[in-house]
């Protein structure tokens, strides 16, 4: 079994807003990634995804905890030489391909700057790596001069992931990279990001909405509710046999094209919104929307435990678990709710 990589220990990030708010956006959150393996990290909009990725390679300063990389501890906060001495080893592709290319610099000048930024390569040593990585995610060398509106989204996708796997970097986030793009052009990215951490030897943190992209990407997927981790293991296991009921809920109205479960899925929806990060609710956060709630559930917070002696890589934070909840289960107790 490979090692950690990473190791992300009650990692916590709050935001202040105004004089007396704070915005919980992680709270204590802990993880190990190992070398070579791609957690799939899910949760709908304003769970902390992104925040924890950023947080991670050093985009945000970090409120509490620590982060290990390769075995040292990461800096709190970034200065201008840690940026240039993690850059290379830590990269992030962004949800974004329309919003994150510079439309004044050309596809050779985006793809090629992390080279001039971060390392003491010649012009035409840095010419010759943008040309072979622009071929290597499947675009054209003779496009470096061009700009980015001149390409599809899913071209600017690639531009954006060589852009960020130049530097040769051993950790990518992958923050949604293909949330924005049209659904036929999904699955060639994720295709292409697979192809590339084989080849290349990546660990990947890749964030997303979509469950079914996420396992059929990841080794393990990582649930995240309000800021906390609530549920991980192995990618197949959290699909298929979910045991916190918040990733029941997300499998079950995960889009479905065959329409007898369309209707499974409508009667199994997330019921009500995601709470504010700014309140907290005490106890569970899911409580106020979990239709297994019980009064214990209102006070006390559910650490995240593994779920059997045996279930080593399986872990939830819920004071139901270990037992064994079905779909149908969540459907009668919804329809009863
Ligand atoms: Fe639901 Fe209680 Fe489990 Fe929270 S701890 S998910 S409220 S059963």
């Amino acid at each position: 079994m490979s090692s950690p990589l990473v190791t992300v220990e009650r990692l916590t990030k709050h935001f202040r807003i105004g004089r007396n708010q704070t915005v919980h956006a992680v709270d204590s959150v802990s993880l190990d990634i190992n070398e070579r393996e791609i957690v799939g990290l899910v949760g709908e909009s304003g769970s902390g995804k992104s925040t924890l990725g950023k947080t991670m390679i050093g985009l945000h300063h970090k409120t509490h905890g620590r982060v290990i990389f390769d075995g040292e501890q990461l800096p709190q906060d970034y200065s201008a030489s840690d940026f240039q001495k993690y850059a290379h080893r830590m990269q992030m592709i962004f949800q974004d391909p329309y919003s994150s290319l510079n439309p004044r610099m050309t596809v050779g000048e985006i793809v090629g700057e992390g080279l001039r930024l971060h390392t003491s390569q010649s012009m035409s040593e840095i010419r010759d790596a943008t040309a072979e990585w622009l071929e290597r995610v499947g675009l054209n060398a003779d496009h470096m001069a061009r700009y980015p509106h001149e390409f599809s989204g899913g071209q600017r996708q690639r531009i954006g992931i060589a852009r960020a796997l130049i530097l040769d970097p051993d950790f990518v986030v992958c923050d949604e990279p293909i949330s924005a793009l049209d659904v036929s052009v999904q699955a060639q990215v994720v295709n292409l990001l697979g192809e590339l951490k084989d080849s290349l030897g990546l660990t990947l943190l890749f964030i997303a909405h979509d469950l079914s992209m996420v396992r059929y990407v990841s080794d393990r997927i990582a649930v995240m509710y309000l800021g906390a981790l609530i549920e991980i293991g192995p990618a197949d296991e959290v699909f298929f046999t979910p045991k916190h009921p918040y990733t029941q809920l997300l499998v079950e109205s995960n889009p479905e094209p065959d329409p007898e479960h369309e209707r499974v899925r409508e009667s199994t929806r997330i019921q009500g919104e995601i709470p504010s990060p700014v309140n907290i609710p005490p106890g569970c956060r899911f409580s106020d929307r979990c239709p297994f709630v019980m009064d214990k559930c209102r006070h006390e917070t559910p650490e995240l435990l593994k779920i059997s002696e045996e279930a080593v890589d399986r872990h939830v934070a819920c004071h139901l678990f270990g037992e064994d909840l079905t779909s149908s289960d969540l459907a009668e107790n919804q329809a009863s709710a």
